[in-house]
């Protein structure tokens, strides 16, 4: 039973992009429970482990409290006038030595709409430069890009609220049932009552065992998969000529393209046998109504955005996007709110709504709302900021709720660029491997501790509410933002989150009609935002597309293979990604007792190779890549093929991300995450 004076708020939850509505029970600040939203308009009163019990992160001993300055070699801790005081004037520093471009911050996909809108409009008019990203470039970068020059939009084409209709679901690269388990459960429960269910991913995920088709192409080769897939489609003529002819472009040099890659050929570059691909491809191309999601396993490799626009031609080649004929394309978003980070243009070359700095009509709207020039020139991306503190050339760079050092590929070198970089300011809930390096540590509240709004993976706006006080001196972001703007005497105006969005709905068309109060009243609303009464669903592109001439664009590139191979030096591939209890780093989730399920990480690996390299079942095993060195723990298991290894990326004290390459998607920048060269050894 609940104590009298508990109080109950509905919020979203923080953890992945799916936004379950969550109804936090407090008492005096304190999060007591957290329960599903019967009524959640995603999730139906349904909520997977994290987000119903990974709550008690809240009181960790470690929790960061209060500002922390070193000296001396030492983290400090001080008051929140020295420390915002010490960034002031290391900001302006800076500036003096090296221009607006010598500083850089990276905002946070853990943070709500109005905090990254807050934080980009800091560093673009208060600072001068376009020297801002977030951590969507590590994982659904090539999404936006694929999906604005597909489509238009940077977004999902669809309405999850629809997939009741779909009758093929083609789930591509993904591990719902564990990265994103209420989306995984309908699904499953949608394959259960009828859909043809095919998956697409080299391991033997959750989904898998329920399919109709598994697919397993080797990791690195979804785009002649795809092209495979779409050379059944025009050679047994399972596309729509009628779309085709009305509402795409493209097809001549699709079809020039995919003629190089019959069934025998994806057979043969992918490893999947040929008579499955062509079964896939006739699941997908009869079907009434299909429906394609994604994950990460195709956006986090180095030509991860032409791995999309091959998923999105399927698509348009049955016309099964903007019309009821199909459900488009979903991207399966990582964190909570990765959507609205990059939609409010926390983003090196976009302004609010995904409007390009380049370009003088964008430059000029958001000029007429902020009330100064908007610099010009696309900034840093996070590894080019990297870069650039290697080269001496950023002098400050403000993190925000990102552990960089633990989550970002070839670890040791991001260490080494901190360590070059005179002025690192992290934002964080808890010490991490990057305030290891940092010179300020800002304390910052959690997503149970705030107010705004986040977008999940089908671009739904949702309340988040305040559920629970910040401990200590801790602040929310929003507030760090404003007080450091303060310090250098400006004022960014927006007082209140929902201030924030109301002026955020004024930078783009996309967001005119958001406010806090109607999301109150409405409970979610999807970008572009409808009218009062309008149709919420969400779908897109019913009339035309939003690419310039209104068509949706088939992607005739070829495929290219990952950066790297096995070898005789490291014969094996390892695949990261993640596990149902825990999240990203963990660093929430294993600072959760009731999630002590999952205490240690391991490396899947098949029983051959356990037998050809001498490893036993719970014994400790050593990974090298030619950057680094990781120690795990063995799991013997058939999830893996032979020569595939797998392993989370929650325990940073794996060093996991030592071993991950600098190869990234060349379109985006987003990391090979899921090709990495390896060998193994006991021990
Ligand atoms: Fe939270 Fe995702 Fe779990 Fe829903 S499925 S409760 S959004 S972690």
């Amino acid at each position: 039973a609940l104590p009298e004076a508990a109080v109950t708020t509905r919020t979203t939850c923080g953890y992945c992009a799916v936004g379950c509505s969550l109804d936090v029970v407090a008492e005096d600040g304190r999060v007591l429970a957290v329960l599903p939203g019967r009524d959640g308009p995603v999730n139906r009163g349904a909520a997977c482990v994290k987000g119903r019990f990974a709550h008690g992160y809240l009181r960790a001993d470690d929790r960061l409290t209060e500002p922390l300055l070193r000296r001396d070699g030492r983290l400090e801790p001080v008051s929140w006038a020295q420390a915002i005081d010490h960034v002031a004037r290391g900001l302006n520093a800076a500036i003096a030595a090296g221009g607006p471009d010598s500083i850089a911050a990276i905002s946070s996909a853990r943070a709500t709409n109005e905090e990254n809108y807050l934080i980009q409009k800091f560093m673009r008019t208060v600072i001068g430069t376009n020297n801002i990203d977030n951590c969507s470039r590590l994982c659904h970068a090539p999404s936006a890009a694929g999906l604005t020059a597909s489509f238009g939009l940077a977004g999902g084409t669809d309405s999850f609220d629809d997939i009741e209709r779909a009758d093929c679901l083609l789930v591509v690269g993904a591990n719902p049932v564990e990265a994103h388990p209420v989306v995984g459960a309908r699904l499953l429960q949608r394959a259960l009552n009828g859909a043809t269910l095919v998956v697409a991913d080299p391991r033997a995920v959750g989904l898998a065992g329920y399919a109709d088709i598994h697919l397993r192409p080797r990791p690195g080769t979804n785009v002649a998969l795809c092209h495979g897939i779409a050379h059944v489609l025009l050679d047994e003529g399972l596309v729509d000529e009628e779309f085709l002819r009305e509402r795409a472009a493209g097809l001549a040099e699709l079809t020039e393209t995919v003629k190089r890659y019959p069934p025998p050929v994806a057979a043969e570059v992918t490893g999947v046998p040929e008579a499955d691909l062509v079964a896939a491809a006739r699941s997908y191309g009869r079907a009434r109504c299909p429906a394609i999601f994604y994950g990460l396993g195709v956006t986090e490799h180095l030509h991860g955005t032409d791995g999309v626009r091959s998923l999105a031609n399927l698509a348009i080649l049955r016309g099964a996007v903007g019309t009821s004929r199909g459900l488009g394309v979903f991207p399966l978003r990582g964190q909570n709110n990765v959507q609205g980070a990059s939609d409010m243009g926390a983003l090196p070359d976009s302004l609010p709504g995904y409007r390009k700095v380049a370009e003088p009509e964008a430059r000029a709207l958001a000029e007429s709302v902020w009330g100064v020039p908007v610099p010009d020139r696309a900034g840093l991306r996070i590894p080019q900021m990297f870069d650039a503190a290697r080269a001496g050339r950023l002098r400050a760079l403000w993190i925000i709720g990102e552990d960089v050092c633990s989550t970002d590929p070839d670890s040791n070198r991001v260490a080494a660029a901190l360590d070059a970089c005179p002025l690192v300011i992290a934002q964080e809930l808890f010490p991490s491997a990057t305030t290891g390096h940092a010179d300020v540590v800002l304390p910052a509240a959690s997503w149970l501790e705030k107010d705004g709004t986040f977008v999940n993976f089908d671009r739904r706006f949702q309340r988040v509410r305040a559920a629970a006080r910040p401990p200590g001196r801790a602040r929310t972001d929003f507030e760090i933002v404003h007080a450091l703007a303060a310090a250098l005497g400006a004022d960014l105006g927006c007082p209140t989150p929902a201030a924030a969005l109301d002026e955020c709905a004024r930078t783009s068309p996309h967001f005119t009609g958001l406010s806090h109060e109607r999301l109150d009243r409405e409970g979610a609303l999807p970008w572009p935002c409808p009218p009062p009464g309008g149709d919420a669903r969400g779908k897109l592109y019913t009339d035309r597309f939003a690419t310039p001439d209104g068509r949706a664009h088939l992607a005739a590139a070829p495929y290219l293979p990952p950066g790297e191979q096995p070898d005789d030096e490291y014969p094996l591939l390892l695949i990261t990604g993640r596990r149902l209890e825990h999240y990203n780093s963990g660093s929430m989730t294993r600072r959760t007792d009731d999630l002590r399920l999952a205490p240690t990480d391991h490396l899947d690996v098949h029983p051959d190779d356990a037998a050809r390299h001498r490893l036993a079942d719970g014994r400790p095993v050593t990974v090298e890549s030619r950057r680094g060195r990781a120690r795990l723990t063995v799991r013997i298991g058939t999830q893996t093929e032979p020569g595939q290894l797998f392993c989370a990326i929650h325990f940073p004290d794996s060093n996991v991300n030592a071993l991950t390459s600098d190869h990234a998607d060349t379109a985006t920048s987003c990391p090979e995450y899921k090709v990495t060269a390896v060998r193994i050894s006991p021990g």
